[in-house]
């Protein structure tokens, strides 16, 4: 079989995280759906496509308090919500990749996955499975699932990355955000920061002391707990952090062309 790349669409990249509005960068999005498909035109390789939720997950998350468990009405309320708004933006991203002439099929986690006390205890996989032998391409994004122990629980779109790449042993993972990778402090706050171009076994702990949560609003612990749920899941696949707000750089990571990044091998 060809070789699996996941991808992930970063809710900072899709979406107005930074200014904490619920509105897809559709702009954004298009051109980023014309480079993969560009991509798989060229080179043959099998593809997963997982996307963050940015405000449509977690300032609903925030606002109505459910990072913990779900039992009041309103918090039942506000679940219901959240798992609409992440459905919402799915149908927007599937769409657009679909437009391009690429057969995205949407999984969403909600019905798929379920967890205790936030870790994964359960995923279908298998319909997943048949759809990239297909020769189609699953969609996953970042949502809030059944927790047995509390009611409901996040799970954050690099969670899905983790678990599927070592569940179907993907060749690697190509992670676009709106920074062009980790660097020594949060380029957005200090114009200083350095990148870092490769972080393996010999620096992670170093990097990770260096390394903030989101400055936006995520439940997710930002670059930090990107990192450490890579740490955790990858097992061997190569991850490449990248800036997918540059024109090309999707078309240019699948084709395997240089692209500044921070490269992951754990
Ligand atoms: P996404 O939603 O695209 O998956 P996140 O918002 O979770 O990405 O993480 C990206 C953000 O992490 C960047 O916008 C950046 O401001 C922040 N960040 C914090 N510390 C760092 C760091 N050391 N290197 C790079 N980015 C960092």
């Amino acid at each position: 079989m060809a070789d699996l790349y996941i991808i992930k669409l970063g809710g900072s990249a899709i979406t107005e995280k930074e200014g904490n509005k619920f509105e897809a960068k559709k702009a954004v999005l298009e051109r980023i759906a014309s480079e993969i498909k560009r991509a798989l035109d060229e080179k043959e390789f099998k593809l997963i496509i997982v996307h963050g939720a940015g405000p449509f997950g977690h300032t609903n998350v925030v606002e109505y308090d459910i990072n913990n468990g779900v039992y009041s009405d309103r918090q039942k309320e506000g679940l219901a919500k959240t798992i609409k708004d992440c459905n919402l933006l799915d149908s927007i991203v599937v769409g657009t990749l679909k437009k391009v002439g690429l057969d995205a099929i949407p999984f969403d986690p909600n019905k798929i996955v379920e967890q205790d006390n936030k870790k994964i205890v359960k995923f279908e996989t298998e319909e997943i499975k048949g759809e990239i032998a297909e020769g189609n391409i699953p969609v996953l994004f970042g949502q809030m699932v059944p927790d047995k122990s509390l009611n409901a629980s996040v799970i954050s779109g690099d969670t899905v990355i983790g678990f599927l790449a070592k569940k179907f042993g993907a060749k690697k993972v190509f992670l676009g955000t709106d920074v062009a990778g980790i660097y020594n402090a949060d380029p957005k706050k200090n114009p200083n920061a350095k990148r870092i171009p490769l972080i393996d076994k010999s620096n992670f702990e170093e990097v990770i002391a260096q390394t903030d949560e989101a400055g936006t609003v995520d439940v997710t612990g930002g670059m930090k707990g990107k990192l450490e749920k890579l740490q955790e899941m990858l097992q061997g696949t190569t991850a490449l952090i990248f800036d997918a707000s540059k024109e090309e750089s999707f078309y240019k990571v699948l084709t395997g062309k240089e692209v500044e990044g921070t490269e992951i091998r754990l």
